[in-house]
């Protein structure tokens, strides 16, 4: 047996998933499989060809047949809506050697009870794009879920045009959501609610005590925290999520959903990729005030917990949440002055924000605009007056904070084209390169941004 499964989820009461059997299909080829993720989670494929690593990454081979798929609601661009994994199936929660729980989930198998109108399905395109940014972001050192495989299942999908059809098969502490707390709070059975919260702190923070009456805010303050470091490291290397409804806000801290994300190659902090994003709700610059604005949301949904007196509850929030702007803030400014080698301790709000503005204007790149400062190649038509100031205050040495490469988005495009017409190397080449961010590249042709005729405006859900 390759996994060790021992489902946790599925002995909750029934409102909160539904059982589901992912579609059987003929013709499947593995696409893309993670060995150093296989090996991480003490998964040994070996004994196997590729035609049996399918059916096990697909579940195949599991006896109970206990598959399911989550319940939850959310705030989509503002609007509440119940939703649920319309595409998505769990096949078992894994447990590692060392005693880690995590979610195999298949992304595309076909139409759960919550698929709504949409075919359950997803194409190739979309699940290599998730498969390459979810492990940049986690080579990074960004949390989010991972890419254990992406599996095509030899029929196509309808989208604008036939693409063929795939299987992600997606990794995560787990899929609890804000959203799965919206739909929570919905349940008239308020103690089934109150229990679904005790089981999301014991599963996904341990360490706080779940006997004690003040678990609650202990458990939204660890939330808020972890959301704040995400997205701060989002902003670190320039990546726009660009869905952030509330069910895309996972509870563990890890990013996930990368439907129209992107990273930015000009810097622009009003930059939206995404194709439905009309009123840049979720622009670069967005994304602090959106996780507050989701995190208060979430807050709502188990104010009664909080205390027993709806006044004292919001006052308590509203303190973490006004804490948090500021600590949010501040973090920011801590991680740019990093980025510019400043001293953390002196106060950099200025000469940070005039690099930027002159990045902005000048429509610079961003990861490479810090890399010529680390290169000392910054263009001196622009920085000169800047480099003044600049070189009283910059420290020795640069942590490894600027990344050298990141996924940009002319090249997925052209590495998904390539694919769609049989041609996989350079997929292989860029997921290999990517391991190691940090690390400098010799290859001009991922670290270059794109000429004005490679660059891609809008990106899409791939739904
Ligand atoms: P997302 O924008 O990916 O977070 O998706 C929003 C909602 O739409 C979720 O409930 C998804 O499960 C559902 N969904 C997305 N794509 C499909 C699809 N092809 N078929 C059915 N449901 C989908
Ligand atoms: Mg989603």
């Amino acid at each position: 047996m390759v996994w060790n499964f021992q489902d946790s989820y599925t002995k909750l009461p029934s409102i909160f998933y539904s059982k589901v059997n992912p579609e059987n299909f003929s013709n499947k080829k593995l696409v893309l499989f993670n060995g150093d993720l296989a090996r991480e989670l003490n998964l040994d494929f070996s004994k196997y060809d590729d035609h049996e690593k399918c059916n096990i990454l697909l579940g195949k081979n599991k006896l109970d047949k206990n598959y399911f798929s989550q319940a939850y609601a959310g705030h989509q661009f503002g609007n509440f809506t119940i939703l649920g994994d319309g595409r998505a199936v769990i096949i078992g929660e894994h447990i590692t050697n060392n005693k880690k729980r995590v979610d195999i989930q298949l992304k595309g198998s076909g139409q759960t009870p919550y698929s709504r109108n949409g075919d359950g399905k997803a194409a190739l395109g979309p699940m290599i794009r998730e498969y390459i940014l979810s492990e940049a972001m986690h080579n990074l050192g960004i949390s989010s879920t991972r890419a254990l495989a992406v599996i095509t299942t030899g029929e196509n999908v309808l989208r604008d045009k036939l693409e063929p059809g795939a299987i992600l098969i997606r990794v995560a502490k787990s899929h609890i959501r804000v959203g799965t707390f919206q739909f929570g709070s919905l349940l008239k059975n308020r103690e089934e609610f109150q229990n679904f919260i005790s089981y999301t702190i014991s599963r996904i923070y341990p360490e706080i005590d779940n006997n004690n009456n003040d678990k609650y805010l202990k458990f939204y303050e660890t939330i808020c925290d972890l959301q704040i470091k995400l997205v701060i490291d989002w902003m670190r290397v320039g990546f726009i999520h660009g869905v952030m409804n509330t069910d895309n806000m996972s509870l563990s801290g890890e990013t996930i959903d990368y439907g129209p994300a992107a990273y930015l190659d000009e810097y622009n902090p009003k930059k939206v990729f995404s194709s439905i994003d009309k009123m840049g709700r979720y622009s670069f610059e967005n994304q602090s005030k959106i996780t507050l604005w989701n995190l208060a949301r979430f807050a709502e949904t188990f104010l009664h917990l909080i205390d027993s007196n709806e006044k004292t509850a919001i006052k308590k929030i509203e303190d973490i949440l006004n804490r948090y702007k500021k600590l949010f803030d501040q973090s920011w400014l801590t991680m740019m002055s990093m980025k510019l080698n400043l001293d953390t301790n002196n106060n950099n709000e200025e000469i940070v924000k005039e690099f930027l503005d002159l990045m902005h204007i000048y429509k610079l790149d961003y990861t490479n605009t810090f890399l010529d400062l680390e290169n000392n190649t910054l263009d001196k038509k622009i920085f000169k007056n800047w480099e003044e100031k600049y070189k009283n205050n910059k420290l020795r040495k640069f942590k490894n904070v600027n990344p050298q490469i990141i996924p940009r988005n002319h090249i997925i495009e052209e590495i998904i084209n390539e694919v769609y017409s049989n041609n996989y190397g350079q997929l292989y080449d860029f997921e290999k390169i990517l391991k190691n961010p940090y690390e400098k590249k010799e290859n001009k042709k991922y670290i270059t941004p794109p000429l004005e005729s490679e660059k891609v405006f809008e990106t899409f859900c791939g739904t």
